[in-house]
């Protein structure tokens, strides 16, 4: 095993990592539901669906069958001229459940790929159109869209961007919306529309979950989607994250009344096990592409586009998200998540905790105040782990995010460490100053 970390620690380049680390990764040899198996014999409890991605517990054996029969009838073939079941399914099955005004699926490989294609779709559909203005984008202030250039561009600036500002495009932002804050960002948000300008909106709908599970409400949100598609303003929903379950219906849209013109899907897609992106739109959009006109193509692809083995586990994992079962599920971790919620805030009133759907959070008060960079990060990452559960928090954000079939007593096994973690903080508030 020390062989193998060896290697790594001389071959590869982790994300999200830093090279000075003297950390070595975890080596992970199987996993199985919520758990992932150590090579030297660890079982940890997978709290954050390994980066938000799975769904149904890993090595699912509906998924697996379904990836090892495609492997072995279709592994994959050029999307451009040529078409498989796979992905016809998927299509058909992405529209019965997407928000009703969505009408084409465009495929591509990852998250930050859906908000490339969604803002491209945007801009072209303005060209085809032959209007040379509206070419602004309104984003919300900590946003997360991705790691390539056009998701950073609508993103926050911050440390994650620093080194490329200078090649990303200007966005205007609206603040977060709190209740607080509601009626200025309405007003905010107007003026930037009577600019002529602006003619795209994009937004992680009523949770940014890499700015620290931040939550608002739906009320707020239609209210902005509803007056930008007054103004002719493409709205593009990243439901990259919130998509497939997450929060508590099976997309954020779903709890909006104005419905977003384009959406942005990846990550619970596959149910955590195969790389596949998705962008869908509404026929407004389509309908500035229906031309034999060559110069209204969108020239957009990927060698992998709707890659056969990954549409055939995106249906596997579409068919056990729509089971009975798998609601029952989602329901009952947000009732658990709300319980203990109250419980936190009984007992820690100065922590702030918040819950939509599958997803709790616990913003830690901390003497730093909350940033990703928080050395208390670390410090409950190490704790957590050394419990064998697996939690990564937003600096001091702790947040859970399980696979839906977690079981009860499992949940509650999470919930057990974190009132020890805050119990332990109590008594030492100030002794974790050890940073990375
Ligand atoms: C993770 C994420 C992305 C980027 O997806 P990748 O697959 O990591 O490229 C985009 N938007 C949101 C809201 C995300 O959470």
């Amino acid at each position: 095993m020390d062989n193998l970390l060896n290697l790594d620690r001389q071959n590869i380049w982790h994300p999200f990592t830093s090279l000075g680390s003297k950390d070595f990764p975890i080596l992970i040899d199987k996993a199985e539901g919520i758990y992932l198996y150590t090579s030297d014999g660890r079982k940890i409890i997978d709290a954050v669906s390994s980066w938000w991605v799975n769904l149904h517990g890993h090595s699912h054996p509906t998924i697996a069958k379904a990836v090892a029969e495609q492997a072995a009838r279709l592994e994959h073939v050029i999307f451009a001229g040529f078409t498989h079941k796979p992905a016809i399914d998927l299509s058909n099955n992405l529209l019965t459940i997407l928000p009703k005004n969505q009408a084409k699926i465009f495929f591509s490989d990852n998250g930050s790929t859906a908000i490339e294609v969604a803002l491209k779709m945007a801009f072209q559909f303005r060209f085809n159109k032959g209007i040379s203005t509206k070419r602004k984008v309104i984003a919300i202030r900590g946003a997360y869209h991705g790691d390539t250039f056009g998701s950073m561009s609508v993103g926050e600036r911050g440390a994650f961007t620093a080194p490329f500002v200078k090649y990303l495009f200007d966005v205007e932002y609206v603040e977060f919306p709190t209740s607080g804050n509601a009626k200025n960002v309405l007003k905010e948000f107007s003026k930037l529309l009577s600019n002529d300008d602006v003619g795209t909106f994009v937004f992680e709908p009523l949770v940014q979950a890499a700015a620290g599970m931040r939550i608002y409400s739906a009320s707020i949100l239609d209210l902005l989607i509803k007056e930008a598609q007054a103004n002719n303003v493409i709205c593009i929903a990243d439901e990259v994250f919130t998509g497939f379950g997450r929060t508590g219906k099976l997309f954020a849209s779903d709890h909006l009344t104005n419905k977003p013109d384009i959406i942005a899907l990846s990550k619970g897609l596959t149910g955590g096990t195969m790389a596949l992106g998705v962008t869908s739109c509404s026929e407004k959009i389509v309908s500035a592409y229906r031309s034999d006109d060559i110069d209204k193509t969108f020239f957009h692809g990927h060698s992998y586009t709707a890659n056969p083995i990954a549409c055939a586990a995106a249906n596997a994992s579409f068919e056990l998200l729509t089971s009975a079962q798998c609601k029952q599920q989602i329901a009952r971790i947000e009732r658990q998540h709300a319980i203990f919620k109250e419980k936190i805030e009984l007992l820690h009133p100065n922590h702030r905790v918040r819950c939509l759907g599958t997803i709790l959070a616990i913003e830690l008060s901390t003497p730093d105040g909350t940033s990703y960079f928080n050395k208390i990060r670390r410090h409950i990452h190490q704790f957590f782990l050394s419990r064998n559960i697996l939690l990564r928090p937003l600096g001091n954000v702790i947040y859970v995010l399980p696979p839906y079939i977690i079981r009860e007593d499992e949940l509650s096994q999470i919930y057990h460490c974190i009132e020890e973690y805050l119990a332990g903080l109590k008594d030492t508030p100030q002794s974790l100053g050890d940073s990375d």
